[in-house]
């Protein structure tokens, strides 16, 4: 720690200063002009160092400062131990940017870091590559000026990041990039890009072989299906397990179509638009007449409630709401046991949208087979489920028309309690009752 000098020492050095310049004034009889030629030096004296400091800050903080004397030395060697400080900090986080783009380019991902006004601050060499940057030349430019792609403009504006996006790349719109965007520092981004070209592609064969398979499978099997209810199973030549064997291939047979069917649905689902066939459509009918259908299927051995605000009417596809309610409802009266009750609400939520829920007091599903009942074919219990004529594919359809309506399924249940399925739909597809 420095001592600083204290007032007493200074007037006293002052005095000393001068005191030699007041004996020869005396001597003179210049007492006043002998004290002002003091001050004068001293003043002088200061102002030599102030421009050698001067001359140190701009031209010269490489060395060590110069040999100064008194306040001046302490001056300087504060300074002096700022400025070492200040190198040390700056040499820390130069090594920290050189690890932190060390790291970035390390990555198999494009990595390019932007300013909230969409300038570029950086982008490792994959972003190059990929989307066309140039370092440091494009350091300064702004994002927008490579991708163009409104809908990618729109997502920049929404800030709402929490959902990858995918476009093209501007250097070849063959190449699909998905890219994801997370807060860097304050007022700073980055956006994450990968290429999943062959991704899609996979996926894109992969939806094109079960939609044909699905499509060729059916017209065999609305043939079989023909002739074996043209032929009765009482009618059949002398083979003694044919009826059996009748009842049997109308089962199956019935089955596969329905598999068919709903593998069909998926497939038509997975390039379907939110709104591409939206009409208002009288959701309170639909449920009505879906009850009464539930109902049928249940021969009337379950108690099965509504509770629906008839005036949440929907701007959206009839057919697919009635798959998605008709999967849920139905479901409920398959894994509930008879004498069961089944209660379905369709209610306004308290931001302007609606809710549906379907609960049941049935068998209940385990909570380790919860988060995967929307999986493809994924079944609790294979053997039963086959037995009352399930695919594993209704709550996969659900799931796909509740996503192109902006919405997810909610699936709470606990065994032997029951189930709850339900979803909320957002205010901007509901809509008033049409005249009629
Ligand atoms: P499935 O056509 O087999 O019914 P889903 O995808 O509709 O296929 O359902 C997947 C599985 O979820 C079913 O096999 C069943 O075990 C379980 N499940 C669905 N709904 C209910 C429910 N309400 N209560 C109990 N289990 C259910």
């Amino acid at each position: 720690m420095i001592q600083l000098p204290k007032i007493r020492d200074i007037v006293v050095k002052v005095a000393l200063i001068l005191l030699p310049f007041i004996l020869i004034g005396m001597a003179f009889g210049y007492v006043y002009q002998a004290i002002a030629i003091g001050l004068l030096s001293i003043i002088i004296w200061h102002y030599f160092h102030l421009l050698k400091a001067i001359h140190w800050l701009w031209y010269d903080n490489n060395s060590a400062p110069y040999n100064a004397k008194g306040a001046w030395a302490l001056l300087f060697d504060g300074l002096f131990q700022l400025q070492r400080k200040h190198k040390q900090k700056r040499k820390e986080l130069g090594l920290l940017i050189k690890r932190f783009r060390k790291g970035a380019e390390s990555l198999p991902d494009a990595v390019v870091v932007f300013t909230t006004d969409r300038t570029i601050v950086w982008c490792n060499t994959l972003a190059q590559i990929m989307m066309g940057f140039k370092m440091p030349s494009d350091i300064g430019n702004r994002l927008d000026n490579f991708l163009r792609h409104p809908e990618f403009i729109h997502y920049l504006e929404q800030k709402e990041y929490d959902e990858p996006f995918e476009f093209s790349s501007p250097l070849n719109e063959h190449i699909t990039l998905e890219c994801r965007i997370a807060p860097f520092e304050k007022n700073q981004w980055t956006l994450i890009a990968r290429d999943v070209t062959q991704l899609r592609l996979m996926e894109q064969m992969r939806k094109d072989f079960i939609a044909n398979v699905s499509h060729e499978l059916r017209t065999p099997l609305t043939v079989m299906r023909g002739y074996l209810e043209m032929l009765p199973n009482d009618e059949a030549p002398s083979m003694g397990i044919w009826p059996q064997a009748h009842k049997m291939m109308s089962e199956q047979s019935q089955r596969m179509e329905a598999l068919v069917e709903q593998l069909m649905t998926l497939t038509r689902l997975e390039n379907a638009q939110p709104t591409q066939y939206a009409k208002p459509t009288d959701v309170p009918a639909l449920l009505e007449k879906i009850q009464s259908d539930a109902i049928a299927l249940s021969n009337n051995q379950h108690e099965i409630t509504l509770n629906i605000d008839k005036s949440l009417w929907m701007l959206t596809d009839k057919e697919q709401l009635r798959s998605a309610f008709s999967n849920l409802i139905f479901n409920a009266v398959k894994y509930t046991p008879a004498g069961g009750k089944i209660e379905i609400e369709w209610l306004s939520d308290d931001k302007g949208g609606a809710k549906f829920c379907c609960k049941d007091n049935g068998q209940g599903i385990a909570p380790e087979h919860i988060s995967r009942l929307t999986e493809r074919f994924y079944r609790i219990d294979e053997a039963r489920t086959r037995d009352s004529g399930g695919s594993g594919l209704g709550l996969s359809i659900v799931n796909r028309i509740l996503k192109i309506h902006d919405s997810k399924l909610t699936i709470t249940s606990r065994r032997q309690v029951g189930s709850q399925f339900g979803f909320v739909i957002n205010k901007k597809f509901i809509c008033p009752p049409e005249s009629q």
